[in-house]
């Protein structure tokens, strides 16, 4: 799919921090959950942030959703800033931006029938406002029908505990259509189903992009939905975008060391020979407290390649020399790519922090 040129959502710098409990002595203390991280979502887009619990990437999407205040940055709708919209285009904006919860079974009403529920999410939204009891179950049908819910009379009067974790799933996915979004945040909206639903849920997400124009942010830890529903990826490490660009690129050749390790977890079936040939990582380690990050790269501390610099300087997320559409925020990443900078080490042959050459 060609990605339009302006960004249905834009995010720029985007952060969020938790403060503690004050301590009597001492600097206060936050959490650290996202630290000022940029990506767009062109119209009709599937854009993906993936990366281990805690990387910041559900806080991101609480952001997106205004359930979460921000720390520092800013998020524009259609260009314009989301902090500047008057109450009008702020109404516009909840009707549009909507969300698939993970657990659909906490996130629809236990003493609701499918008809209440959709019936409520047409007419609080405004969609159907004012609209007679037989258009409001016209279009729950309808909706019923295009989430793959047949013979939709028959779900009607049921209750959320009546139906399958799959088909609950696809009355959340239902729910968030009813206000005719144009932007959809998928938050791990398979990872508690079984694997045979999981397929079938991901080609009806598909089928809606590809049908209404619809654009997702999918929040996901799995690499393989990513791969199948995403254009274009960002992988997130302790609040931080250090890789992105198209899922193919990325997938196919990681350049952080972060990615590529994730990659190296994820089965992927991939015939190439570049793919099936490539460098092997092995990190050390636990993720560190977002309350104290490490300095220079967050990742340093876990990193087999890590230099001195990577101890003290950020690594800024900048274009691949030879793909552009892939940036990386690695001190070593052109000579990851000249193949100079190959972590292929075993858990028992972990090199130390060298010095650095530069
Ligand atoms: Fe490793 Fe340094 Fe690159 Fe961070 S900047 S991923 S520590 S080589």
């Amino acid at each position: 799919m060609t990605t339009p040129a302006a960004p249905l959502i834009a995010a720029t710098g985007l952060t969020k921090h938790f403060p503690l409990g004050r301590r009597m002595f001492g600097p206060r203390r936050a959490v650290h959950a996202v630290n000022g991280i940029d990506f767009e979502v062109a119209v009709g887009e599937t854009y993906a942030l993936v990366g281990e619990s805690g990387c910041g990437k559900t806080t991101t999407a609480r952001m997106v959703l205004g359930l979460e205040g921000v720390t520092a940055g800013a998020l524009r709708f259609h260009g314009k800033p989301v902090a500047e919209l008057d109450a009008a285009e702020r109404a516009r904006f909840r009707r549009r931006v909507q969300v698939v919860f993970q657990d659909s079974n906490a996130s629809l009403n236990p003493r609701k029938t499918l008809r209440q529920i959709l019936g409520t999410a047409l007419t609080v939204s405004g969609a159907l406002r004012g609209a007679s009891r037989a258009e409001v179950r016209e279009r729950v049908v309808r909706l019923l029908t295009d989430v793959g819910l047949t013979p939709a009379e028959s779900f009607l009067d049921r209750l959320p505990h009546e139906l399958s974790g799959g088909q609950r799933q696809r009355v959340g996915i239902a729910r968030a259509l009813a206000p005719e979004p144009e932007f959809v945040i998928a938050d791990e909206p398979v990872s508690a189903l079984d694997i045979s639903v999981r397929a079938q849920i991901l080609t009806l997400l598909a089928r809606i992009q590809r049908e209404r124009g619809v654009a997702f942010l999918l929040i996901s830890h799995d690499l393989a939905v990513v791969r199948n529903v995403a254009e274009r990826v960002g992988v997130m490490y302790l609040g931080r975008i250090i890789e992105t660009g198209p899922v193919g690129a990325v997938f196919a050749r990681p350049v952080h060391p972060y990615t590529a390790a994730l990659v190296d977890a994820t089965p992927l079936p991939d015939p190439r020979p570049e793919v099936r040939a490539r460098d092997h990582v092995d990190i050390r380690g636990d993720v560190p407290s977002p309350v104290s990050l490490p300095p220079g790269c967050a990742f340093h501390p876990r990193c087999p390649i890590a230099v001195e610099r990577c101890r003290s300087v950020v690594p800024e997320l900048v274009p691949l020399p030879d793909d552009p559409g892939v940036s990386v925020a690695c001190h070593r990443a052109e000579e990851r790519l000249a193949g100079l900078a190959l972590p292929t080490v075993s858990a028992a042959h972990r090199p130390r922090p060298q010095e650095d050459p530069a």
